[in-house]
């Protein structure tokens, strides 16, 4: 086995031994895997094992990687500035840091005007750390909902969050603040939350998504 194969074949152990150790059923907790700063050889690597879908952080490196892996299909996991809005919907299938109602706004008259549809998650920071990781806090939620409204362009899919490190806590508050929002608006949303060091806490949380990239990649 080469190494993508062999540490892919080790964090889905360990997303099914959590998945059991409270209940859950494995298949309903998807691995995203985050490939930020690791070179074109590895993500093919790892389309060879069937993995073709990544989490980048930056546009530029999407790009380039895009172009190099046409088989790939790529979410935007970092922080995005309102100037780069449109080529993050032209490379990305799916955007998962939407955290203010201007970018929220900004996203949606372009995706109007390229006539694409795109998946959204919103970043949320229940901790005040917004200055450091981004996300909003929970008064941003309802804003950045008002400017979708629902659009068949962009559909809610998930929030997305990044804990404080070490606060087990979170990951219990953030499931607790998606159920409310799910009732609220009466749709499913899901959750994606939890790495490598932490993803059987957020999986016992309640995560449906980790998003795990040293675990697969290795060091950065
Ligand atoms: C880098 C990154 C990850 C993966 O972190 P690891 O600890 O390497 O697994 C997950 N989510 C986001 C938003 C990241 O930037």
């Amino acid at each position: 086995m080469t190494g993508f194969a062999e540490r892919l074949k080790t964090i889905r152990t360990r997303i099914c031994r959590a998945a059991k150790n409270c209940g859950r059923d494995p298949n309903s907790i998807s691995l995203l895997a985050v490939s930020k700063f690791h070179p074109v050889e590895l993500l093919q690597e790892a389309m060879e094992c069937g993995v073709t879908h990544f989490a980048e952080n930056y546009v530029q490196e999407a790009i380039v990687k895009s172009e190099a892996l046409p088989g790939a299909t790529f979410a935007l996991s970092g922080p995005l500035q309102r100037n780069k809005a449109k080529p993050a919907l032209q490379h990305f299938t799916e955007l998962m840091t939407v955290d203010r109602p201007e970018l929220a706004s900004r996203l949606l008259r372009i995706a109007e005007e390229l006539d694409i549809c795109r998946d959204i998650w919103i970043q949320v920071d229940l901790w005040e750390q917004a200055s450091k990781v981004g996300g909003c806090s929970s008064k941003g939620i309802q804003p950045i909902l008002d400017v979708f409204e629902n659009s068949p362009r962009l559909p809610l899919k998930g929030f997305m969050a990044i804990p404080p490190f070490g606060l087990t806590m979170a990951f219990g508050d953030l499931a607790v603040f998606r159920n409310e929002w799910q009732q609220r608006i009466g749709q499913r949303i899901l959750l994606s939350m939890g790495m490598s060091d932490d993803l059987e806490v957020a999986i016992r949380a309640g995560t449906d998504q980790v998003r795990v990239g040293t675990g697969l990649f290795g060091e950065r």
